[in-house]
């Protein structure tokens, strides 16, 4: 009679196809993909499941290199489309409104001006601001984004304007 799988076999199992995988990687990847193929659709009942979050977790966690890698490659492909999908993201996950927003339009709308300390902005320095922030419930909307120097946005960080009005007056127009 064939003795029951204990926990020492189990683990040597699991073991021995963790080596098995390390040893053909390539193999067991063309594997993966051949079977996600032939399952079209895989994905729904494994999305936003406890394993899920837990594996993308661990990911996240063991290739932090990776991770910045693509997007650096994702950056220098298209830094518009990148910027423009890192807010609409951003903005998603605070659950504001987001709308598609033309940069280009509103150099044109803003007449190239810094709509935070009013002077001209030289294309290195430009860089755009919500002007209610998006963590504080403001959208991306082309109502809410304004052209900005990257200094200016940077000091005004996550204040509001009518904060910055008050720092403005306070330090009697001398800058932040
Ligand atoms: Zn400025």
């Amino acid at each position: 009679m064939a003795r029951r799988a204990g926990p020492e076999q189990k683990a040597q199992k699991a073991d021995d196809a963790r080596r098995y995988r390390e040893r053909h990687l390539d193999r067991v990847r063309e594997a993966q993909r051949r079977w996600r193929e032939a399952h079209p659709g895989w994905w729904r009942k494994y999305a936003g499941t406890e394993r899920e979050r837990r594996q993308r977790a661990e990911w996240h966690a063991t290739h932090r290199e990776e991770r910045q890698a693509r997007r650096r490659e994702r950056y220098a492909a298209n830094p518009a489309k990148f910027i423009e999908a890192a807010r609409r993201y951003q903005v998603k996950v605070v659950a504001a409104t987001v709308e598609r927003v033309d940069y280009a339009a509103i150099i044109v709308r803003d007449r190239g001006l810094c709509g935070i300390c009013g002077d001209a902005v030289p294309p290195e320095e430009m860089s755009f601001d919500h002007i209610v922030p998006v963590s504080r419930g403001g959208d991306h909307s082309m109502a809410n984004v304004q052209l900005a120097h990257l200094v200016c946005n940077k000091r005004k960080g996550n204040r509001r304007p009518a904060d910055l009005e008050a720092i403005v007056r306070i330090l009697g127009g001398r800058s932040l």
